[in-house]
């Protein structure tokens, strides 16, 4: 049976961190709308369309451009605009198309031949699964134990008659958004007929959610390890930044940036792990734009490299090296600060001090010394 698909790739992705918009992220080296759209074309699919936002329209043709055929359409502001206008970029409507989300990465040909044999007599198939979780509702203040009888979750891909999906959108009038393309057919009062769901087929919106993805897909991993050293000269401020934290102080570190050693020694660390060069590389000190610029940002930049390279940090440890100012009273502050920038939880977030017992440059108290190990977990 002839049938043509339409994968949804428009959406920010952003609840998935990494920087890049899930779709492109990688999955065993892969970027994510790639996977599915490599199912497609081995069941034989007749046209594909990748639906992409209209900022990242280069984005995709660099990854996905060598698929022969793939015919890109720029998103809209909603879901059901990016899918009218994959709709538009079909040629023909005489058949079947299925409408999928580019961040369930793993379909398979069974997956698509069910809903191939759904779609006998039927305007849409949709692949579900029964909810198995007890369903509770809150009530004020309290909850609810709700029936979970004849509850579905609705994934991708479903599929619908071209024509009557078409008809379907034309009439669609509700103010709000469909969440689903099944909804607009059902509003109609066209037929759809649920086809068993596969865990597998699982959607990718957190960032854990990369790392299952990494497990499913057997990629291997390996750990790798980087280390940051930082120095900065201290002179007459009003306070001394150091790992996120402004610590009083009748003096500041003195540097391009807000100098806060700690913060990028780690990012150097981190930097390491991935072989990604060092700060310097990223945010040069010549370019204005970084001219007293807060650390976080270097730091978070290199934690959304780890992510976006499919990796993820294990943990860091920073040692700061000064007579003062005192850091122990400020070490949870910090160690909370890390793990807000990297997302990471505090236990694996360490930062200790020590002094040099007056020897040396801070010793003298000229400067504060900062240094870092990271581990990431990475594709091999
Ligand atoms: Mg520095």
């Amino acid at each position: 049976m002839d049938f043509a698909a339409i994968i949804v790739a428009a959406g920010s992705g952003s609840r998935a961190g990494g920087g890049l918009s899930k779709q492109w992220r990688t999955v065993a080296g892969k970027p994510v709308a790639r996977w599915s759209i490599e199912a497609f074309y081995a069941a034989g699919a007749k046209t594909i369309v990748a639906v992409v936002p209209p900022q990242e329209v280069d984005t995709a043709k660099a990854l996905l451009g060598d698929m022969k055929g793939l015919i890109f359409a720029e998103g809209g502001a909603t879901r059901a605009q990016s899918v009218m206008s994959g709709l538009r970029a079909l040629a023909w409507d005489d058949e079947i198309v299925m409408i999928h989300d580019a961040a369930r990465p793993f379909l398979g040909m069974g997956h698509i031949r069910s809903l191939l044999e759904g779609m006998e007599g039927a305007d849409g198939a949709i692949l579900a699964l029964p909810v198995a979780d007890t369903i509770k509702r809150e009530a004020g203040d309290t909850i609810v134990t709700a029936s979970r009888d004849g509850l579905w979750r609705a994934q991708t891909p479903q599929a619908f008659r071209i024509s009557a999906l078409n008809v379907a959108y034309a009439a669609w009038s509700d103010a709000e958004a469909p969440t689903d393309d099944a909804g607009v057919i059902e509003a109609s009062g066209g037929k759809v007929r649920l086809v068993p769901g596969d865990p597998m087929l699982m959607k990718l919106t957190y960032p854990e959610d990369f790392l299952m993805a990494e497990r499913l897909a057997g990629s291997a991993r390996i750990t790798r390890t980087g280390q940051g050293v930082d120095a900065h000269r201290l002179g007459p401020g009003d306070g001394v930044w150091l790992c996120g934290i402004k610590i009083p102080s009748d003096k500041a570190l003195i540097g391009h940036s807000d100098a806060d050693a700690g913060l990028h020694a780690i990012t150097d660390a981190i930097l390491g792990a991935i072989g990604q060069g060092d700060i310097g590389d990223h945010f040069p000190p010549t370019d204005p734009q970084w001219k007293g610029a807060p650390s976080h940002l270097f730091l978070k930049h290199a934690g959304d490299l780890v992510r976006s390279a499919g990796g993820a940090l294990i943990n860091v440890d920073v040692t700061l090296i000064c007579e003062r100012p005192k850091i122990k009273p400020h070490r949870e502050a910090m160690r909370s600060k890390l793990a807000e920038i990297l997302d990471l939880p505090i236990d694996r977030i360490s930062v200790k001090a020590t002094t040099t017992e007056g020897m040396g440059y801070t010793g003298r108290e000229e400067g504060i010394l900062a240094q870092a190990i990271a581990s990431v977990e990475t594709p091999a």
